[in-house]
């Protein structure tokens, strides 16, 4: 019964997300979710598709364009549908830095149609968590892994795929309080060859509010985009996510989502290895 509604909820879901997948698809639909966020908007001219064949760069992106005091790398393998946020957008976010948020499906449309919430735990002080990384935010911790098992979702993907999601926002440098180390448990072990595991983190100023809003034209922070990531095979056998099996990784529903028992991935894992 349970398992009746979370799969008719993830069916919810996965209806509401099809906007993304559609650009410029049904703009009936589209006004439905815009009752509960006016401001959603998708701007598909900026969807990308970042792979070797499609768009791709090696080490920080030098295209003359400002990120703030950060470097921004490829997110390889990962597509992105990009929101509309507002007219003159490089202008007034010239200087802003890209990063990213890693969440769960049932929370992230949520938090896609009202904003951010500061972190319940925070390890380097109150604020809005966030990564530079992408593969940090797409850890099941952080980023749940779903496997696509309906027919009614065939329609966007295809039966046995897995799919992640995470948010792709841009903060001021200014906002960010601190820049800090990751908390995965992951210890000397390289999570991204791009980012060291010291500066993983970002605490964002939540301008003391329970939910920072997106719109509000003096947010500290702005979702930009929806990164996805659909694979024929668990994500976890993916060489990116070696690091899950020497960090923290666990079998809680409340804490790591891997839509798979966690011995039983880490066995595939193994077989795969050798
Ligand atoms: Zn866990």
């Amino acid at each position: 019964m349970i398992c009746h509604k979370l799969q008719d909820k993830l069916q919810q879901e996965l209806a509401k997300m099809k906007i993304f997948f559609m650009f410029m698809g049904p703009i009936k639909s589209l006004l439905k979710i815009q009752k509960y966020r006016a401001e959603i908007k998708l701007n598909p001219r900026y969807n990308r598709i970042y792979a070797r064949g499609h768009i791709y760069w090696c080490g920080a992106l030098n295209d003359g364009l400002d990120r703030g005091n950060q470097p921004y790398y490829c997110p390889i393998g990962w597509q992105r549908w990009s929101f509309y946020v507002t007219e003159n957008f490089y202008e007034k976010f010239n200087g802003w830095c890209i990063c990213y948020h890693g969440t769960k499906f049932s929370s992230g449309l949520s938090i896609l149609l009202s904003g951010l919430k500061p972190a319940e735990i925070y390890a380097h002080g109150a604020g809005i968590y966030v990564t530079p990384s992408i593969n940090y935010a797409c850890h099941p911790r952080y980023a749940e892994v779903k496997l696509i098992q309906s027919s009614a979702q065939e329609k966007f993907f295809k039966s046995g795929e897995y799919v992640q999601f995470v948010l792709e926002c841009r903060v001021h440098p200014n906002n960010i309080n601190n820049i800090a180390s990751e908390t995965l448990k992951a210890g000397s072990t390289e999570i991204d060859s791009n980012i060291t595991n010291d500066i993983i983190e970002w605490v964002i100023n939540h301008q003391n509010k329970t939910v920072v809003d997106f719109n509000d034209p003096e947010s500290s922070i702005v979702c930009t985009g929806l990164l996805t990531r659909v694979t024929d095979d668990h994500p976890g056998l993916l060489r990116e996510s070696q690091w899950w099996y020497k960090s923290h990784l666990c079998n809680d529903p409340i804490c790591c989502l891997l839509d798979i028992d966690r011995h039983y991935l880490q066995q595939k894992n193994q077989r795969r290895d050798t």
